[in-house]
């Protein structure tokens, strides 16, 4: 037996194995694959389960180094969209069959962002029968703020941990108060408390990033028992001070592996969450997603904010799908996703197995 078949089947995943795991080569990667898909098969299904992405803003308070809408890049125009045009874009994802949305933002807590987030969701749930999930991703909001979101139809929220060892996540965000590392492992703590669906993720490939700190990403999840991650490449972006290491990356081809590799090994380490095959794969490479999917995710979003303001949400360069109408994207997403051996569960939410789980063990 290889040793990647004694770890997975023995289920031995500690720190030391699973840096072995995301290293090796040849046929012990290959058998790696090969049991993520057949876990998803066996505890999620070959389902894949839409998002619509709708970008509402670009305006953020914050100032991560790697981030092309970060606040101190002056060459980016600010935008938010307006009402109908989110409502549209709600529309849309409701008739077409997605089953849910995720609304993205730059992060604010000013009290008319909190109040327009709170409007839009109350007009979303009364113009779609309540029949979408909705996730929201808006960086760190308080407790009261999560509670009145929550109320007005909001069911997951999407927050990314970005690097869970603290000296990394220090070297990519600035040393100040509304960058804390702490801050953000409370909100996700906040998040389960209010009873969300709770994901979170980090990026891969990250300048000063080891695979022991990925090791301990992916038992973070577990530790803290997560419903849904959504994880992918860095990228960087010119306007960023994180630019400057651009050197020192892993080649693109390796990075879109390891990113991949990490889907793979947290489908066999947590089974039944929700995995997003994330758009950074498909800059990296055309049939970026296809692979995760094939690897373990069952998770896409297409993006279907208007076009014209796409431009303005480069989180980082190369950004696939600037000048796709949402329908156009629908079709190509269809094809593909039949490509890669999976089906699409047109009308579905798509709840994470694994927050059912975590809720029937909360009420026992
Ligand atoms: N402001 C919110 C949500 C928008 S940013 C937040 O930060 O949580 C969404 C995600 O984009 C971030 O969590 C980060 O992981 C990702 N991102 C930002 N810049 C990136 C880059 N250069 N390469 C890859 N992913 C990036
Ligand atoms: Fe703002 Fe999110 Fe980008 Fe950080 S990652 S600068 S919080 S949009």
């Amino acid at each position: 037996m290889n040793n990647a078949k004694y770890i997975i089947e023995k289920e031995l995943f500690d720190r030391d194995n699973l840096i072995y795991l995301l290293s090796v080569e040849g046929d012990e990667r290959q058998y790696i694959y090969q049991k993520a898909d057949e876990i998803k098969q066996k505890y999620v299904g070959n389902k894949v389960y839409f998002r619509g992405l709708i970008e509402f803003s670009n305006i953020c308070a914050k100032n991560c180094y790697y981030c092309g809408i970060r606040r101190g890049n002056g060459e980016v125009q600010r935008y938010y969209l307006n009402e109908e045009e989110v409502l549209q874009a709600a529309e849309f994802a409701w008739k077409e069959g997605y089953g849910s949305l995720v609304i993205q933002s730059g992060e604010r807590k000013d009290k008319w962002f909190v109040n327009q987030i709170t409007n839009l969701l109350e007009k979303i749930s009364d113009r779609t029968g309540e029949e979408l999930g909705i996730t929201l991703s808006m960086g760190e909001q308080t407790e009261e703020t999560f509670l009145r979101w929550k109320k007005a139809g909001a069911e997951r929220y999407l927050i990314r941990v970005e690097a869970f060892n603290p000296e990394l996540y220090h070297k990519i965000h600035p040393n100040d108060a509304i960058h804390s590392y702490q801050q953000r492992l409370e909100t996700l703590k906040l998040l389960q408390k209010t009873g969300y669906q709770t994901g979170t993720g980090v990026m891969i490939g990250l300048p000063f990033q080891t695979k022991s700190h990925l090791a301990d990403d992916l038992l973070f999840f577990k530790d803290f028992d997560i419903d849904m991650v959504g994880m992918g490449p860095y990228i960087e972006h010119e306007q960023t001070p994180l630019y400057q290491y651009k050197d020192q990356l892993l080649p693109k081809k390796e990075r879109l592996e390891l990113s991949i590799r990490m889907v793979a090994l947290l489908r066999i380490i947590m089974k039944d969450v929700n995995i997003a095959a994330t758009t950074a794969m498909q800059t990296l490479d055309p049939l970026g997603r296809e692979k995760a999917l094939k690897a373990g995710a069952n998770v896409m979003m297409p993006n279907i904010t208007p076009v014209r303001y796409r431009e303005g949400y480069l989180l980082y360069e190369n950004k696939p799908c600037l000048d796709e109408e949402a329908e156009d994207c629908k079709s190509c997403l269809e094809a593909r996703i039949h490509l890669a051996g999976g089906e699409i569960a047109w009308y579905k939410k798509g709840n994470p197995k694994h927050f059912h789980k975590r809720q029937q063990a909360n009420n026992n």
